[in-house]
């Protein structure tokens, strides 16, 4: 996962500055969509400042269309976004308008991962909601798409890449089942109703396979019970 690092480099405001928290206090990470077909973090930076007189912008991470993560503030910094939960809550802001559009592979894909990476550096953030799931927002669209489906995509992280050590590990219980697999292939081979194997013809002659057995099928075990139950009436 590449974070293109922005802070300090997009627009604030002159004199206003956002408050400060301690990492500790993010308790949840607060999913967004920018409510734009198109746009970016410099662009929303530039709306927050000189059009909502806000000190700096919003979110903390803005990703664009292409999965391009941009990191905007510290996660110490207190951006404009949830209202009265802001000091609880670092804002991630995916770049769209999810009302006509969908967010793209790419940053569906960047979302989850950086989620993942947000709740190992932050422990305290064990929520991950929609805008429009903190207290007082149940009437914003926003970000419209499938918080639930988003948490257990998180969970699952079948796209992520696997470390080395999982993929020996991986790898091994790989070898452990296919070796299990010859097993059973072997028991298969062991209780299967044959035909009178070569040996058991030649000893005993296929004439007297026809007269005495009326079906001549068995497992190997069984042909070698009754040749040795044969030589021993002979
Ligand atoms: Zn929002």
């Amino acid at each position: 996962m590449q974070i293109v690092d922005l802070r300090g480099k997009l627009p604030v405001h002159k004199t206003k500055k956002y408050n400060i928290r301690k990492a500790s206090d993010i308790r949840s990470l607060a999913i967004h969509h920018s409510l734009t077909l198109s746009g970016s973090a410099q662009a929303f930076a530039t709306y927050h400042v000189n059009t909502n007189g806000w000190p700096g912008i919003a979110y903390t991470y803005v990703i664009d269309k292409n999965g391009t993560i941009n990191q905007c503030l510290d996660h110490t910094t207190i951006g404009y976004h949830v209202g009265n939960s802001n000091k609880h809550a670092l804002g991630i802001c995916m770049v769209g308008d999810f009302r006509t559009q969908i967010p793209t592979e790419s940053q569906y894909k960047s979302v989850l991962e950086l989620v993942r990476w947000l709740q190992y550096q932050l422990p305290n953030a064990t929520n991950v909601l929609g805008h429009s799931q903190y207290p007082g927002y149940s009437w914003k669209a926003c970000p419209v798409i499938s918080m639930d489906k988003l948490r257990l995509n998180v969970v699952k992280g079948d796209d992520v890449d696997m470390t080395e050590a999982e993929r020996k590990e991986i790898d091994s219980l790989k070898q452990l089942v296919s070796a299990q697999a010859n097993t059973i292939r072997l028991f298969e081979k062991q209780v299967a109703q044959i035909d009178p194997p070569k040996w058991f013809v030649s000893e005993f002659g296929s004439e007297f396979i026809k007269k005495k057995m009326s079906n001549p099928q068995m497992t190997l075990e069984g042909w070698r019970s009754v040749a040795i139950a044969l030589r021993a009436s002979k």
